[in-house]
């Protein structure tokens, strides 16, 4: 079983309910966090995890939206990390993250160097093993294997999506994306895709263009049930919703979804829990 837990579920807009991008995966004794939004570790906790409990970091693409909160992550795995000699971090992400995490290093640099000034037991900074990557097989261990393609989200790029697969279940990460045949192939035949989801029918009719440019490079609900058709998921599971899921709107978002896809559709608040068993 893979177990699923949209940790943020919201976009660049703050929102009072809903957290930035960032989506929990775990399965067997492995904790994978799928982006880093803004909220990422309270929202980490509220899911019973911690930063210092990751067994990796997934990074679909470098938007400030789902990084926003990678030095939390990262300093607080170091400070919370209370072992002999505390693993580093694998941080799998596109061509750009070893910079990205360099430079996040870099801005709390004084912290750093506080912290290590102030505690024996603290001598280097954090640990991190950045691996970047578009394409292929990115981590086998322990019986979870990974894989990467690239995804279409120009004029971002690279930008990447993952495949989780364990206990014979198979978990596709699609991040921000519109529709591709690299999203497409990487899909083919998963038990979950996970999707990234706007409204295009309102998003198109805003008077600000930098709003209306947003329709550009991400996949609209029916875009994105579409792929999960195309791909013969079994259960297709939304987040990032923009404009932000209002309460008692979910059905409209789901029928929207389901005009192009027949199968599980699964979409909520944040922590919202799906579990994702093999075959179904
Ligand atoms: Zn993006
Ligand atoms: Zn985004």
């Amino acid at each position: 079983m893979i177990e699923v837990t949209l940790l943020g579920t919201g976009s660049p807009i703050p929102d009072a309910g809903r957290a930035g991008p960032a989506t929990l995966v775990r399965t067997g004794a492995q904790v994978l966090l799928v982006d880093c939004g803004r909220g990422v570790l309270q929202r980490a906790a509220a899911a019973g995890t911690g930063a210092a409990g990751l067994s990796a970091l997934l990074l679909t693409h470098l938007h400030s939206d789902h990084i926003g909160d990678l030095g939390d992550v990262l300093i607080t795995r170091w400070i919370s990390g209370f072992g002999p000699a505390p693993a580093p971090l694998p941080i799998i992400g596109p061509p750009g993250t070893a910079e990205t995490v360099e430079a996040t290093l870099k801005a709390f640099g004084h912290d750093i160097g506080y912290r290590i000034a102030h505690h024996a037991d603290l001598n280097a900074p954090p640990a991190v093993e950045v691996h970047e990557c578009t394409e292929g097989q990115v981590w086998d261990r322990d019986g979870v294997c990974i894989r990467v393609a690239p995804t279409d989200h120009r004029p971002v790029t690279p930008t990447i999506g993952f495949r989780v697969e364990s206990d014979g279940a198979s978990v596709v990460l699609a991040g921000d994306t519109v529709p591709c045949a690299g999203l497409d192939a990487l899909a083919a035949g998963a038990d979950a895709l996970v999707h990234t989801v706007i409204r295009k029918d309102i998003l198109s009719n805003m008077p600000q263009q930098r709003i209306r440019d947003v329709c550009d490079y991400h996949s609209s609900v029916e875009e994105a049930a579409a792929t999960a058709d195309r791909a013969g998921v079994s259960t297709l599971i939304m987040t990032h919703y923009v404009p932000a899921l209002v309460p008692g709107q979910e059905e409209q978002w789901r029928a929207l979804a389901a005009s192009k896809f027949s199968g599980r559709i699964e979409l909520g608040d944040d922590l919202h829990r799906v579990e994702v068993n093999a075959g179904r």
